[in-house]
Parts: structure tokens; sequence; C-alpha cells
């Protein structure tokens, strides 16, 4: 955090340098826009293949289909999800929350991308319907559906409490994938990465830009849903913080599931491509391979 009082005095101009223009660091006008009225239309015949819910303090992971639609929802109380993605045939390539949040911003909503890390650096899923849309940001400069906070894991919690908790998302995600691939938990916590925060509603504090958390404004019958850019496994863990209003990483919060359906469409939309990997050419200053 920055100092109440600086130790070093403003130089002159100090002003000037502050009244500097804000320049958008990763214009987005370049990228290719989805085609989101063929996957509304694809989405308007597609049909349910799976359905499962991720129970309280716990996570679920699910397989969806290019083309295919995930949708999440809450379904019995307010309650936040924490969501990673995969590329189904290969693990090392996983969503970049990072990046994400540099060319699409803090919060996500309709027609935004969740994209793959390094080196594919590629659209896994775009949003296409968000019932909490209507949001916006609040007073507090909150919004929900944040690509800020990371995930709620034991380590952090351990170095602010002292105390072993076992629920926090990171620890779900990594049992829920380590069942579903046959992997030791050490071997499944390599892979969970930081998360879409499904239903969070989070912000930065004004006076000392703190990541901060309120109650989410997710109701029963609020939904999130994606079509899937490639081939995907999901997991998605029903935070201990519930509605995350007061404290995660323990048993205090009321916890709800959350609901998970992977619809088909009767025919994908005609537009749709599998996105093709990131086309930088890998040298890195150096020639291939050296
Ligand atoms: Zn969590």
């Amino acid at each position: 955090m920055k100092p109440d009082r600086p130790r070093t005095s403003a130089p002159a101009g100090a002003a000037e340098r502050r009244a500097a223009t804000p320049v958008i660091s990763y214009p987005v006008d370049t990228l290719p826009v989805p085609d989101l009225a063929a996957d509304d239309a694809a989405r308007r015949t597609a049909q349910p293949v799976a359905a499962l819910q991720v129970p309280p303090r716990a996570a679920r992971c699910f397989h969806v289909p290019a083309g295919c639609f995930l949708r999440i929802s809450c379904i019995d109380g307010p309650q936040v999800g924490d969501l990673n993605l995969w590329a189904a045939d290969n693990l090392d390539e996983r969503f970049y929350a990072g990046k994400t949040r540099a060319l699409h911003g803090t919060h996500l909503s309709r027609g935004d991308r969740l994209w793959s890390c390094f080196p594919y650096l590629r659209p896994m899923a775009t949003i296409l319907h968000d019932t909490l849309d209507w949001y916006g940001f609040d007073a507090d400069g909150a919004s929900v559906h944040d690509v800020i906070g990371t995930r709620c894991d034991p380590y952090t919690n351990h170095l602010l409490s002292g105390a072993d908790y076992d629920r926090c998302c990171h620890s779900n995600l990594t049992r829920a994938l380590a069942d579903h691939r046959g992997l030791d938990t050490g071997e499944a916590e390599r892979h969970v990465h930081d998360v879409l925060n499904v239903f969070m509603c989070t912000g930065f504090t004004r006076d000392t830009g703190q990541y901060f958390m309120k109650a989410s404004p997710v109701r029963p019958g609020d939904v999130l849903e994606f079509v899937a850019e490639i081939d995907l496994l999901g997991a998605l863990s029903a935070c201990p913080g519930g509605d995350c209003g007061t404290a995660h990483s323990s048993d205090a919060a009321a916890c709800y599931p959350l609901g998970v359906e992977v619809l088909r469409p009767a025919e994908p939309a005609a537009t749709r491509r599998p996105p093709p990997v990131n086309g930088y050419a890998g040298g890195h200053g150096r020639g291939r391979g050296d």
C-alpha cells in the first residue's frame, strides 16, 4: 500500500506528471469479434447433455465440447463459484486470468472471452449470457464476475491466521481435478490456477487500492453462460465464503450448491471455427531452438 505520508516530497511539476492522459494498455479493436448473434441462435436450439450440482465447499469437474454451452446457475441461495478451465487434451493450456483482465477489464460480461496461457493465448470460452449484467459498477466501484481475486487458498489463510483450513477453493479444485484425472493431490495442485470468480462482487478500495468483496447480488435463477471455443475441461468450486459478504476460508458462511449444465446445439453456429493457437513465432529474440 502507498504510505499515508510519503517519505519523498513531490518534485516540481508533480501535478503535470499526474495529469498525463491514461492510455488503454491493450486496445482490443484488432481482436477477432465473436459472432454472438450466431451463437445466440445456436443456443436457442441447445439441449442439456450433462448436468451436475457442485456441493457447498466442494468442486466438480466437467467436459464442455467446442461449440457447446456451459451454464452455471445459482440454485438455492446466494453463492459464489471459482472457475478453472483447461484444454481437455492438454492441462498445460489453462485459463489466464491476468491477461484476460488486461484485455477485457477487471469484471467480465457478455462478449468477453476467457483467454488461455502462453504460448497458446487463444480464446477458450466466450460469455454469452449474464443475468447480473444490470449490476454494472456500484458506488463502491464493485462489480461481479471478477478476474482480480485469484482464489481463496489454504496458504494465504495460514499466513494470515496460522490455521489450516482444507475447504478453500484452491483445495476444492485440487481434489476435484485429482479425482477426475486419477492424480494425487500434489500432481493435481500444480494445474490449479487463478480463476474467474463467478457471481462474486468485488473491487479495489478507492483510498488504499485494497481488494475487497461484498455480498453478491446473485439470487436463485441467476446464470452465467459461456460458449466453448475449444474442447474444455472445467472445474467449479462452491466457495466456502458463500455470498462472500462476510468471510471466506472458514465454515462460518452459509453456503449453497451451484448448478452446472452442458448444452449441445442442434447445429453449431455456421461461422464457428476452432481458434488457432497464438501465431507468435517463439524466437524471443533468438533463433528457435537456440
Ligand atoms: Zn473461494
